[in-house]
C-alpha cells in the first residue's frame, strides 16, 4: 500500500481531480414506487411531516418526520430481500460488511436500445461486446445498466405500466448467471424502479435479477440517475444503506467518484 494514499486521495478531491457524481433521485411524495398486483402487500410512498419550522412548535429549529418503504426511490437491495438469499449470514442492511459499500462500477450503455424497445433485455452477448471495447468486468464490481430511464420525468412514463404489466428494460436471466459465476460481480444496478425488467414476472426464474443476485449473496441498486455522466469503467461507487436492523434494503444516497 503506497504511503500517504489517503492523503493523495484527499489532495485529489481538493484539487478537483476527482469529481463526485450524485446517482440519486430526489425523494418526495411524487417519487415513483413499485406497483404490485392487489393480492400482494404494498409499499408506502415517501411522506414528510413537519414537526416544527422556527415556530411555536420549535422556535429555533426545523425538522420533519418521514415515512417510506425500504425500497423507495434510489435504494439498495440486500440479499435478505429475496427468498433465495434469506439464509446467508450478514445478509441484511445492518450486517453486510461495510467494505462492501465501496466498489468499482462498469457501466453498460443500453440507452439507444431502450429508447427503441422498452422491453429491451441486456444479454451476455452485449456485455461481451462491451468487454471487447473496455476490458474485462472487474471482480467485485457493480454492473450498471444505463437506459436513460431516469430522464423520464413523468412517473407514469417511468413506471410504464400497462394492463399486462410494466414495460421497462432490464437484464436477461442468462446474463445474470454469467455475471455472478464468471465475473463475480458485487451487484447489479438499474435506472428503473426495480432491478428486474418490467415483464420479469414471466421469466424463468421469475424476477431473475432478484433471484440470482440475492441467491448468490449479491446486491442491487434501483432508481439510479446520472449514469450518462459515468465512464464505462473507472468510477468508484459509495452505496451504504441505512443501518436498519434486519432491513431488506434502504433508500440510499448513491455517489460515484470519477477521475476529472
Ligand atoms: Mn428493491
Amino acid at each position: 500500500m503506497p504511503e500517504g494514499i489517503l492523503a493523495q486521495f484527499a489532495a485529489a478531491l481538493a484539487a478537483g481531480a476527482i469529481r463526485v457524481i450524485d446517482l440519486s433521485q430526489p425523494l418526495d411524495g411524487t417519487t415513483p414506487i413499485i406497483q404490485l398486483p392487489p393480492e400482494f402487500g404494498t409499499t408506502w410512498p415517501f411522506q414528510l411531516q413537519e414537526i416544527s419550522r422556527y415556530d411555536s412548535r420549535g422556535p429555533a429549529w426545523y425538522w420533519n418526520n418521514f415515512a417510506c418503504g425500504e425500497h423507495t426511490g434510489t435504494h439498495f437491495d440486500a440479499p435478505i430481500h429475496w427468498v433465495t438469499g434469506k439464509d446467508y449470514r450478514a445478509n441484511a442492511t445492518d450486517t453486510i460488511p461495510a467494505e462492501k459499500f465501496l466498489a468499482p462500477a462498469c457501466v453498460i450503455d443500453a440507452s439507444r436500445e431502450a429508447a427503441a424497445d422498452p422491453d429491451f433485455l441486456l444479454t451476455r452477448q452485449h456485455v461481451e461486446a462491451w468487454e471487447r471495447a473496455h476490458g474485462r468486468i472487474d471482480r467485485g464490481a457493480w454492473v450498471l445498466m444505463r437506459t436513460d430511464w431516469s430522464k423520464r420525468g413523468d412517473p407514469s412514463a417511468f413506471l410504464n405500466a400497462r394492463e399486462d404489466g410494466a414495460h421497462v428494460p432490464g437484464p436477461h436471466p442468462d446474463l445474470l448467471r454469467f455475471l455472478v459465476q464468471e465475473r463475480d460481480i458485487v451487484g447489479w444496478g438499474s435506472e428503473a424502479v426495480g432491478t428486474d425488467a418490467g415483464q420479469a414476472f414471466r421469466f424463468d426464474p421469475p424476477f431473475p435479477c432478484h433471484s440470482t443476485m440475492h441467491g448468490n449473496n449479491r446486491f442491487g441498486l434501483a432508481s439510479l440517475a446520472n449514469l450518462d455522466q459515468l465512464p464505462p469503467k473507472g468510477a468508484v461507487l459509495i452505496t451504504p444503506p441505512l443501518k436498519i436492523v434486519n432491513g431488506s434494503g434502504s433508500p440510499c444516497r448513491v455517489l460515484a467518484l470519477v477521475a476529472a
